[in-house]
């Protein structure tokens, strides 16, 4: 019989398919003892599903490429640490010796364990750990019944969930799920950023879907309004068609921007750059007529190993980084570690009680001056192939400006002394993500070219809200009045001493925000390839002058509904 449910749109597009339904920590394993002569072999057959699991994840990570690179690297890191957990392994080993229970029932009360250790703690980011936690243990059972490669036969159809990890969509991409329905989950997730990097239709919250939906029920799913059909009559397959169909040509349209300038409808050009982290984000750069880049996150380098790459290899990736935009700016991000995004090298303290508020960004390149020269030294380097501008990372003070800029001087001048071609100029510039940096802005506009801002983190620091915690809903959010005031006074204050100043977070990628931020004046935006062409589009249908004369209005809202609603009343302003 017919039903729909709704929730909440993560990742536009739409899908018709049947529901592959995966119920929440689907170990269902009945309890089950050994005799004490099979100990050792249960042992052994544990241990080796173990070792697979390792082997499927080292095989996951090295094909891992492009842009979801790094994303979906860091869980992958992430996962196999829990791999190693001796915690979670010596609990196993112990459940079998001395309970003499199968490895499967084994793991299934391990898992119960750990879960209520989870929940007993107070912080809600390690409590939505878990979700890491079952999904490593999920793998391991998979192997230990050789269910491995995941579900079979999933060509074609619509996972229904409770969550999904985001080092899981690749995978589930590329066997074939065409979309995902979860009852938990936010818009804002990383596995939403990925869904929707990846096009892969997303719809989360959808509450009731677990109770409603059945294995092999056949669904349609919006990923735009969130709506999710069960079971579809004749009016809802044409609906879908037409659906269909309108997308297609969208997506048609798009690609006739390629060549288009960026350039409003009232003759304003605006400036597209983007972000990249790899050889195929920067050729898409490239392709679809990028600016130059706006963030080339050099992270990824440093993350995939456990030894920090030499100054050679440094210099060979941002010099082609650098060919590969044949001429346009290239924006190199110095190190960015720390936080979340931890590493294997033993760079990181991994001992920080408040990580996000710890040693990361430059504050954690300026501890590590040798580190940090060879790394200036590769970018000098390669600024002789093309234009090359420095970014610095979580800059909260003019005292680390200063610093960076007198080593950035010393390795240049050093470097042309021993011969090496470096470019005469190479512009320095602040990432603003660090709310006091915003807030004084003019204690270091002298001493910075341009400026970005990182709308990722700045949210997550006006508003104390952890950018990776579920938990918080739509509290993490850039529609939020103290985020775009905040945007407007940084987007003033570097007109007012003639900065170039960019967007570089993920709500300068969102085509639907677009008016938002050229209202409030923005000119640069800097975004990942995949929604090059849709910001494009959205550039080309906005009045700007329109919407100038309504910041205003939009600076006057008052909370989220307010902001969104003036974004409804805008859209006829931008096409
Ligand atoms: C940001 O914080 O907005 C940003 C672009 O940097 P990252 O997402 O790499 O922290
Ligand atoms: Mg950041």
């Amino acid at each position: 019989m017919r039903l729909q449910l709704s929730g909440h749109g993560a990742s536009r597009g739409s899908a018709l398919g049947r529901a592959r339904v995966r119920l929440p920590h689907a170990l269902e394993v009945v309890e089950k003892r050994i005799p004490a002569n099979l100990v050792e072999k249960e042992l052994r057959r544990l241990h080796d599903a173990v070792d697979s699991t390792r082997g499927e994840m080292q095989v996951l990570r090295e094909r891992l490429h492009g842009a979801l690179a790094k994303e979906v690297g860091e869980f992958l890191d992430l996962h196999a640490l829990l791999l190693d957990d001796p915690e979670l392994l010596h609990g196993l080993d112990e459940l079998i010796r001395a309970g003499r229970y199968t490895a499967d029932y084994a793991l299934r009360l391990q898992r119960d364990r750990l879960a209520a250790v989870f929940d007993g703690m107070d912080d809600a980011y390690l409590k939505s750990r878990m979700d890491d936690l079952d999904h490593v243990i999920g793998r391991i059972h998979a192997h230990l019944n050789k269910r491995i490669g995941g579900p079979k036969g999933v060509a074609g159809d619509i996972l229904v969930s409770d969550n999904v990890a985001p080092s899981e969509l690749a995978q589930l991409q590329a066997q074939g799920v065409v979309a995902i329905v979860t009852s938990a989950g936010s818009t804002l997730s990383h596995s939403a950023i990925l869904a929707r990097s990846l096009h892969m239709p997303l719809v989360v919250g959808a509450a009731r879907a677990l109770q409603k939906i059945n294995d092999g029920d056949v669904l349609i799913v919006d990923g735009a309004s969130g709506s999710v059909v069960i079971e579809p009559g004749p009016e809802d397959l044409l609906a879908y068609r037409q659906r269909r169909r309108e997308l297609a040509k969208e997506q048609r349209e798009l690609g006739r921007l390629r060549s288009k300038p960026t350039r409003t409808m009232d003759g304003v050009d605006i400036v597209l750059l983007a972000n990249a982290e790899s050889g195929e984000d920067v050729a898409q750069a490239h392709s679809l007529g990028a600016s130059g880049l706006g963030l080339y996150r050099t992270e990824f380098l440093f993350l995939q190993r456990n030894e920090l790459p030499d100054e050679e290899e440094q210099f060979r990736t941002y010099r082609d980084v650098v060919l590969g935009m044949s001429g346009r700016p290239v924006t190199i991000r110095t190190l960015d570690l720390g936080a979340d995004k931890a590493d294997r090298t033993g760079l990181v303290l991994g001992n920080e009680d408040n990580p996000a508020l710890g040693l990361r960004g430059v504050r954690l390149s300026l501890a590590n001056g040798e580190l940090f020269d060879t790394q200036l030294r590769a970018i000098v380097r390669a600024s002789g192939y093309g234009p090359v501008r420095v970014l610095v990372p979580m800059v909260s003070t003019r005292e680390e400006m200063l610093a960076v800029r007198k080593r950035l001087k010393r390795v240049a001048e050093k470097l042309r002394r021993q011969g090496a071609a470096v470019a005469d100029r190479i512009p320095l510039g602040a990432m603003i993500e660090v709310p006091a940096a915003a807030l004084a802005l003019h204690s270091f506009v002298d001493i910075v070219d341009f400026l970005s801002v990182g709308t990722n983190d700045l949210v997550q620091y006006l508003l104390a809200a952890d950018r990776n915690n579920d938990a918080l809903g739509e509290l993490y959010s850039p529609l939020n009045p103290g985020v775009l005031r905040l945007l407007k006074h940084i987007i003033n204050v570097a007109g007012e001493y003639d900065i170039p100043v960019a967007v570089c977070g993920e709500i300068a990628g969102d085509a639907a925000l677009a008016p938002l931020l050229l209202a409030l004046g923005l000119t640069e935006f800097s975004l990942h390839p995949a929604t090059l062409l849709e910001v494009r589009k959205a550039v080309r249908g906005s009045d700007l002058s329109a919407l100038k004369a309504r910041t205003g209005k939009l600076l006057q809202a008052r909370d989220r509904t307010g902001i969104e609603n003036w974004l409804k009343s805008a859209s006829p302003l931008h096409g």
